[in-house]
């Protein structure tokens, strides 16, 4: 577990109209983990993932993804350089097939490198890797279903294969397990641990039966600060930890 980190922010803060939402936040995240970032309602979670995919320009603070300050560039940018964002279903086009679905997002892909386009150009390569990234979210049997027809679960593993079809390195998970049925959970678990398979997983997620069986590493948030780090068994156990659940 003593992988690099790829992401790291430093001294991250978010200040709107003089309230700290976050403020210097210190977090690094190795490669090749799934590391969870937890909190009470209000504790920033959100603003620090905005943050994080430069959704937000942050008051200050830095944030390096493999090396390089990605902290003031744009979300198209950071995604080229394999840093993305999941778990949005307004990403998913409602009248176009699941098969249709993953192809869009696989050009989009061809178009953001020339080189892959080269390779990669004729719609029989990009069907057969769209296949795979079907069978692997288990949507094998809904190919032709049109996105709009899909259950609200089949929908969110239909977006995170559109997600992994751009190939990043890292995916952040915003509330992944969020509005599933009990039956779903431990499927989209499997998903994810099939997808974090030589990539990078940073999820918000309030279910701690999911985060306790799937991260390496939990960050605790309070009032924008941090609160603990550690593994989930380290965290669990901190009085802090407690108090701000119980008394939070
Ligand atoms: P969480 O996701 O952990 O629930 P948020 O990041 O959404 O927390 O919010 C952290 C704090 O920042 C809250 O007090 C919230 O009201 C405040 N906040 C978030 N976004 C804004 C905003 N755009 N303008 C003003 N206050 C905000």
């Amino acid at each position: 577990m003593n992988e690099p980190f790829i992401l790291e922010a430093t001294g991250l803060s978010k200040q709107f109209r003089g309230f700290y939402a976050v403020k210097d936040v210190n977090l690094s995240v190795r490669r090749n983990t799934i590391h969870a970032l937890i909190g009470p309602n209000g504790a920033g979670k959100t603003t620090c993932f905005n943050l994080l995919t430069t959704f937000l320009t942050p008051t200050a603070g830095t944030i390096l993804f493999n090396g390089r300050d990605i902290s003031r560039s744009d979300p198209a940018t950071v995604a080229s350089k394999g840093l993305v964002r999941s778990f949005q279903i307004s990403a998913v086009f409602g009248q176009m097939t699941v098969l249709e679905n993953v192809r869009v997002a696989l050009q989009r892909k061809a178009g953001m490198t020339w080189a892959f386009w080269r390779r990669d150009k004729s719609l029989k390569v990009l069907d057969t890797r769209a296949l795979e990234l079907i069978e692997m979210v288990g949507l094998t049997r809904y190919v032709d279903t049109p996105a709009v027809s899909l259950s609200y679960g089949r929908k969110r593993v239909l977006e995170l294969a559109t997600t992994i079809a751009l190939d990043p390195e890292m995916i952040l998970l915003d509330e992944p397990m969020a509005g599933l049925g009990h039956e779903d959970i431990g499927p989209v678990m499997q998903i994810i641990r099939d997808v974090a398979k030589g990539r990078t997983i940073l999820m918000v997620e309030h279910n701690m039966k999911v985060i306790a069986e799937l991260c390496d590493r939990v960050t605790v948030l309070q009032s924008g600060q941090i609160l603990a780090e550690g593994t989930y068994d380290e965290v669990s156990r901190d009085p802090a930890v407690i108090e701000a659940y119980v008394g939070g």
